[in-house]
């Protein structure tokens, strides 16, 4: 479809593939500024399908489906980067998708995704492609240990990952790594002794007009996201530099939409990133509560073609993902001042399932801190 610049009117119909946590917060924040939503996914009673009125239940390789669904909204975007190729295509060609599907494209792909980065100049883990288990052996040689092996498509919150230390057999990793993942290839990145993960979520409109959130420090556990602290306790140079990098990464892929950009600052104050998510990304919801606009408010902001909103944070914030049995303190939560709980209506809570997020709040400047970390930190 042919692009379209002028915004959509209020009642337009968002699509959004996905049934999730984001897309249900995208359609939540969709509502005051009058549009409404339609999810697409393949299961019903999902977090997203509890807060619209319209939903399509069926297979994300059901053409019959996708083109019903693409005659009924005005615009699709996604709430995942792991739309398979051909629905991204089948959507392209009947209706406005944003972010467009190249960038799908890029974003699946661990190896797209780093030589994109490396064409435009910007600095990532040493890697190298690793197709099959005699490639494998090369990579190694190449990058060296300690590395990380990925699988290069559907890996996420550590799955398909398994790290190379000096005495790792190679064949078992790639067993380990290919595992579940049908026709596996990998990628083996050299392990970024890093001090801080931090992500900057960066939205694009449209037009071309960007609005970037503070960046944020990150801190997960067994590979899961566990909690974000906003703004991260880093240099304003550093700060700087990242939301730079964020900027340029939306400019080169012609981007509409929110992006989360992870990345880590490295030992000797370098930034280097490591994963692109083409979405509103679990490090922004803070934002919800914290910001003038939501991450998610942007997101609609942008697809429907609005001018973006404002970035900035009207107070500092700690955000905890709730997962598994933690949201058991429900009840205690939401009886807790300053705190902001967000349950996502899920069944029953599994290990490394999110539940759900708390959002706690202080004034700007003096940021809540969750541990003994040393809060004197450079914090301008
Ligand atoms: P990813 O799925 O690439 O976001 O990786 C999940 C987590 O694994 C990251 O948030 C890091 O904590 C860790 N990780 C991934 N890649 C590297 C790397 N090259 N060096 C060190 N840690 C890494």
């Amino acid at each position: 479809m042919t692009a379209q610049t002028a915004p959509l009117p209020p009642g337009s119909i968002i699509g959004i593939l996905g049934g999730g946590q984001l897309g249900r917060m995208t359609a939540l924040a969709a509502a005051p500024l009058g549009y409404r939503c339609h999810i697409y996914c393949p299961e019903a009673g999902v977090p997203a399908t509890q807060v619209c009125d319209r939903a399509t239940i069926a297979a994300y390789d059901d053409a019959e489906a996708l083109a019903a669904f693409a005659q009924a909204v005005d615009v699709v975007t996604y709430e995942f980067e792991n739309v398979p190729a051909a629905t991204a295509e089948v959507l392209a060609r009947n209706v406005l998708l944003r972010p467009r599907p190249e960038v799908l494209a890029i974003c699946q792909d661990r190896l797209k995704e780093k030589d994109f980065l490396r064409a435009i100049g910007i600095a990532t883990a040493a890697y190298a492609p690793a197709a099959d288990t005699r490639a494998l052996g090369r990579a190694v040689a190449e990058i060296g240990r300690p590395a990380i092996l990925k699988s290069v498509r559907m890996g996420y919150d550590g799955k398909g990952q398994v790290p190379l230390r000096s005495g790792t057999d190679l064949g078992e990793a790639w067993a380990e790594m290919a595992g579940s993942i049908p026709d596996a290839s990998g990628i083996v990145e050299r392990r970024v002794e890093f001090t801080m993960e931090i992500s900057v979520v960066v939205a694009r409109g449209v037009g071309g007009d960007l609005a970037a959130y503070v960046p944020v420090e990150n801190r997960h556990e067994s590979h899961i996201l566990a909690q974000t602290i906003a703004p991260a306790p880093i240099s304003a140079k550093l700060r700087g530099e990242a939301g730079a990098i964020a900027r340029r990464i939306v400019e080169a892929l012609d981007f509409v939409g929110v992006m989360g950009v992870e990345m880590f600052v490295t030992e000797d104050g370098h930034i280097l990133v490591n994963e692109l998510a083409p979405r509103p990304h679990n490090s922004g919801h803070w934002t919800l509560d914290a910001c003038a606009t939501s991450q998610f408010e942007q997101h609609v902001r942008a697809v429907v073609g609005l001018p973006l909103g404002d970035c900035e944070r009207h107070s500092d914030a700690t955000m905890k993902n709730l997962i598994g049995s933690d949201v058991e303190a429900w009840q205690e939560l939401a009886g807790e001042p300053q705190a902001h709980l967000h349950l996502y209506g899920k069944g029953a809570p599994r290990p490394g399932r999110k539940m759900g997020h708390v959002t706690r709040l202080s004034p700007r400047g003096n940021p809540l801190r969750a541990d003994d970390t040393d809060a004197s930190e450079e914090l301008d």
